[in-house]
């Protein structure tokens, strides 16, 4: 049997995992070994993510098994820990493992995906205590789970004060993440209170809190002003030009001095590449410790090493950066995969720029925005577009059934307003209320001590 020409690649997630299912084609022909190693067995279909947190799809429909999506190619389970590129070599351990691996490697790609952004406790403190993240599957889930939760403490409060801030909802960051989240979430958390005998759909508020003048700034004037006006209309309050500086248990504190009470903090304001990157020794990083890329996807002064996707700085055409979108990452995989060819071949290796097609956002309550190419739409078709395209881009059909089977029921059926048991320890004793519960007589006969 011939030499293998052994591919690893750091990261399953849209970048990795697209790059595995274009490098398959040549699997044959090439003599080519894809070896996958991510810390999960699925990656995430984000766009759907905060769908899937707020009920409207079941959260497993938008996760994808690495497995079954690049069946020809080999996963590894587990958390990558160092590079040696002298002996070419990533070291890693397979989850519940508890010794260290490693494997050698003829090309390597990073594809590594990146983090929230948290800035340094002397800028921002208090974020990792008390805010949520919407970047992975359980923190979608943990943020359902935590307002079912307030719905409930505020329902067996008497204190209106009190049941104000635990249903206050801030979410730091007003852009395309920020704005779906704010959305759904309203959606949910009101169309949720009928359930509940104390509660009114004025008793829960949602406040976006974004740096720049105006939200949604990827967007031209009149979308993000049309959108803003969409979200008002809905008692959403948008306070731009303002950041948060102090995130507590029960309140933020704003760049102005200002303190609000809120029960729940969710950080939405921005991206930095993933920090494993700064232990993998060797790597060319750029100042935002991103993996430093030449234009054809080669890491910057090293041979047969590639990045793409969100960890990965590789210039477009005007000299900037690709951003970090998962339509940017799955264009970038057959380019990626095309220059290994060509290197494995001999033959040059090619500039591979990849702009953006398109924006789109659910504004929630059947309204989005979309900017595609020449076409501008606000409201119900710029929604239902947003739902076709990323319907059509689930991968697999059976997904596909099973996303739009969610969606039509939707339309028949209420959401069941139930936890998945995800909200952890540290936010449940920071969030409770004090000494607010409500009598006996006022919420029935209830066992001793259950209101706790
Ligand atoms: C809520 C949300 C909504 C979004 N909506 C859109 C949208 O509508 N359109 C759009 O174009 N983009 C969207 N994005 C952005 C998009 O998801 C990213 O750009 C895309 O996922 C980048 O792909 P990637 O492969 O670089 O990273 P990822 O898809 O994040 O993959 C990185 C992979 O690396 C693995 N990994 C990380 N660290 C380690 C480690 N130490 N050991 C082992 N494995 C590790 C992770 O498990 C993950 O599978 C959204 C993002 C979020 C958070």
């Amino acid at each position: 049997m011939a030499d293998l020409t052994r591919i690893v690649i750091l990261g399953g997630g849209f970048g990795g995992a697209y790059l595995a299912q274009a490098l398959q084609k040549h699997i044959r022909q090439h003599d080519l070994e894809i070896i996958i190693i991510d810390r999960n067995n699925f990656f995430v279909f984000y766009p759907l993510l905060v769908e899937a947190g707020t009920g409207s799809i079941e959260p497993r429909h938008c996760s994808v098994p690495i497995r079954e999506f690049a069946r020809r190619s080999e996963l590894f389970m587990g958390e990558i820990k160092d590079l040696d590129l002298e002996s070419r070599t990533v070291g890693y351990r397979l989850i519940g493992d508890d010794h260290d691996r490693s494997i050698r490697f003829d090309h390597l790609v990073v594809a590594l995906g990146s983090v929230t952004r948290i800035l340094p406790e002397h800028i921002v403190s208090g974020v990792r205590e008390h805010a949520f993240e919407m970047k992975h599957m359980s923190d979608a889930v943990v943020i359902r789970d935590r307002a079912i939760e307030l719905l409930e403490l505020a329902n067996a409060t008497e204190d209106q004060d009190e049941r104000r801030r635990l249903l206050h909802f801030i979410i730091v960051g007003g852009n395309v993440t920020g704005i779906e989240v704010v959305g759904e979430l309203e959606n949910f958390i009101r169309d949720a209170t009928v359930q509940y005998h104390h509660l009114r759909r004025e008793d829960c508020s949602f406040t976006v809190i974004e740096g720049s003048p105006c939200i949604l700034g990827i967007l031209p004037q009149h979308q993000h002003d049309w959108a803003a006006k969409k979200l008002e209309a809905r008692a959403i309050t948008l306070r731009t030009g303002s950041t948060v500086k102090e995130v507590h248990a029960d309140h933020v504190v704003t760049s102005e001095d200002e303190s609000i009470p809120c029960g729940t903090v969710i950080w939405t304001a921005g991206i930095a590449p993933n920090p494993v990157l700064q232990e993998l020794q060797g790597l060319p990083l750029n100042t935002f410790n991103g993996l430093d890329c030449n234009e054809d996807y080669t890491a910057k002064g090293l041979d047969r090493v590639w990045g793409l996707g969100d960890c990965a700085s590789i210039p477009c055409t005007n000299g900037k950066p690709m951003p970090p979108l998962a339509q940017i990452a799955i264009r970038q995989a057959p380019q990626v995969a095309a220059n290994i060819i060509a290197s494995i071949e001999g033959r040059p290796t090619t500039a591979g720029h990849v702009a953006v097609q398109g924006i789109l956002v659910p504004l929630g309550r059947h309204r989005g925005v979309a900017k595609l190419k020449g076409l501008r739409l606000e409201g119900f078709f710029a929604w239902a577009m947003w739902r076709a395209i990323y319907l059509i881009k689930t991968p697999g059909w059976r997904r596909r059934l099973r996303v739009l089977m969610d969606w039509f029921m939707n339309m028949f059926c209420k959401r069941d307003y139930v936890q998945l048991g995800m909200v952890p320890a540290s936010h449940r004793e920071f969030h409770a209320p004090q000494h607010t519960a409500r009598s006996q007589e006022d919420v029935g006969d209830l066992d001793e001590g259950s209101p706790d």
